[in-house]
């Protein structure tokens, strides 16, 4: 399709403004040399190009969308009803605040709750990003042992089972990651972790559940292991949506987490949109937070924690983001909130249990919130590999599932249907995966050529990452 630079013509625009009334003033400086290159469209040419988009891509709105490990839940519109109060747009982060109670008591609200979800003392909201969480996460870590003067802790363990974020952010916190491998169960090594700890270990980071989808039975154990050798113990929560107002990571030993607000608590996500990664952390930790945190009961105020770490996103993070993820928080309230992982965890293993006969699982164990299968064994027989599979479910309107990820199991595809599914399409879905297995058993040649029915078919992922043309050459 054309860009929007390439459609339109000059002189063409949306808006019609009356004559200009008062003198026209000529700039003296600063002045741009050449013209700029703004499209020029009617609301007409503007409207059909943002429609063309829209067709193009596939949404949680458009139909099944099982990507593993980013939870593409249903977003309640109420959220965006919300958020698009006045009284939430139109404040500005400098206001006094005495003109913004409301808004920090929503801000104070979300900390407690979420605090209280989590099992935690205290809360920031600044992170814009899980990955960002994690970075902030990890210099609370570093800060605390930097404030007893311990600095021989240089070392973030993370097991092999992690999210891809978490020895990234550990490296760019300035650590070193010590990898451990995890066992044939898919959970946590632990003579190799007892193995590698020690005077140097800062901390370790869990995905919990890990990313094969499963919950680490040993997690006491793992955490009283790192707490014992002078350690901390950090939850990659990203995946709570399969244990929220179930279990909490600071029942579980616990001192830092971060939670997506963009996949658990319904946030929209996907594009680059505004994310939110709050991070919450035990009492001894609360000093060293980012940003500001509200006190009082009353009135409300802003303080910067004794030793902060500093900012590590303007203001207040991303504030609407936080009002979206509250309200479904009081949506759903202290029942809906395990019943929705509850569902999550039921759907997720319904779908194994009624695929698992032709698309072999990479653990057998039961699951959390998703589960991943490996299609090593066909790859190898009849050449169909787990993209041909994810590629031919676009052409049934099915978003494909993760593949390749985790990178610990071959021709991976990690599947996460959510609770906000019904069984009816499920059971479709279901239909879907089975007839795509048979007909690519009869027939490999075509399953390669998946998809058919796409308005692109298979674009080079790989040079769009490494080479990505980002600005339009005129
Ligand atoms: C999604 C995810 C992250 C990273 O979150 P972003 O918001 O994409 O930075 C980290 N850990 C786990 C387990 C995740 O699923």
């Amino acid at each position: 399709m054309k860009l929007v630079f390439e459609r339109g013509n000059e002189g063409n625009q949306c808006t019609i403004l009356p004559e200009c009334d008062v003198p026209q003033v000529e700039l003296t400086t600063p002045k741009r040399e050449k013209s700029l290159h703004l499209p020029q469209l009617s609301e007409n040419e503007l409207s059909r190009h943002y429609t063309e988009l829209a067709k193009q891509v596939h949404g949680v709105n458009d139909g099944f969308y099982p990507l593993g490990s980013c939870t593409m839940k249903y977003n309640p519109k109420v959220n965006e009803e919300a958020a698009a109060l006045k009284g939430f747009t139109k404040v500005h982060p400098l206001q006094p605040e005495h003109t913004m109670q409301g808004c920090m008591e929503v801000l104070k609200t979300s900390e407690e709750l979420l605090c209280e979800i989590t099992g935690m003392d205290a809360m920031t909201l600044q992170p814009a990003a899980g990955a960002h969480g994690e970075f902030t996460g990890l210099l609370l870590i570093k800060a605390y042992h930097d404030s007893r003067n311990d600095k021989k802790r240089t070392k973030i363990i993370v097991p092999d089972s992690a999210h891809g974020t978490n020895p990234a952010s550990a490296v760019m916190a300035g650590f070193t990651v010590v990898s451990i491998p995890s066992r044939e169960d898919g959970c946590v090594d632990l003579d190799k972790l007892r193995e590698v700890v020690g005077e140097d270990t800062a901390g370790l980071m869990l995905t919990n559940p890990n990313t094969v989808g499963l919950f680490d039975k040993n997690i006491l154990e793992i955490t009283s292991i790192i707490h014992e050798a002078g350690g901390l113990a950090y939850y990659d929560g990203a995946n709570l949506n399969a244990v929220m107002g179930v279990v909490r990571p600071g029942d579980m030993g616990f001192d830092v987490v971060h939670i997506n607000l963009h996949k658990t608590f319904s946030t929209p996500h996907g594009g680059g949109g505004p994310g939110s990664g709050p991070v919450g952390c035990k009492a001894f930790l609360q000093e060293f937070l980012p940003g500001k945190q509200v006190t009082g009961t009353e009135e409300l105020a802003f303080k910067v924690p004794e030793h902060s770490i500093g900012s590590v996103k303007e203001f207040y993070g991303n504030f609407l983001v936080v009002v979206k993820a509250l309200t479904y928080v009081l949506t759903l309230g202290k029942e809906g909130i395990p019943a929705a992982s509850k569902n999550a965890v039921l759907n997720a293993n319904y779908m194994m249990e009624k695929l698992k006969d032709i698309y072999p699982m990479a653990y057998q164990e039961t699951c959390m919130h998703e589960f991943v299968m490996t299609l090593e064994k066909m790859e190898h027989e009849i050449g169909v590999s787990a993209m041909d599979i994810a590629k031919s479910l676009l052409d049934y309107g099915i978003h494909p599932p993760t593949m390749y990820f985790p990178l610990i199991v071959h021709e991976a595809l990690m599947v996460e249907p959510t609770e906000t599914e019904s069984k009816e399409t499920l059971d479709e879905v279901i239909g879907v995966f089975r007839e795509v297995y048979e007909k690519a058993k009869a027939n490999p040649n075509a399953a390669h050529e998946a998809p058919v029915a796409t308005y692109i078919r298979r674009p080079d992922e790989v040079q769009a990452a490494r080479k990505p043309v980002l600005r339009y050459e005129f």
